[in-house]
């Protein structure tokens, strides 16, 4: 098992961009108009749940 890794809640997410543009690993991207986590990509930085505004990323509590 890998390190946890970013969830975006869909029903929670305001395609505000915040995230996308922050990704250090350029990980995530729209996906039906909202941000979507690559999950290969994302090293578990935990800088775009910090950044989301409305708290709609999630690491699974681990990150
Ligand atoms: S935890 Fe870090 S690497 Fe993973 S999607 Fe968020 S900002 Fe990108
Ligand atoms: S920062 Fe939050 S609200 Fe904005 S696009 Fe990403 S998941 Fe959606």
């Amino acid at each position: 098992m890998g390190k946890p890794k970013a969830k975006v809640d869909t029903k929670e997410c305001l395609a505000c961009g915040g995230c996308i543009s922050v990704c250090p690993q350029d990980a995530i991207s729209w996906y039906a108009n909202k941000a979507l986590v690559d999950e290969k990509g994302c090293i578990s930085c935990a800088i775009c749940i910090r950044t989301c505004p409305v708290g709609a990323i999630s690491g699974d509590g681990a990150l």
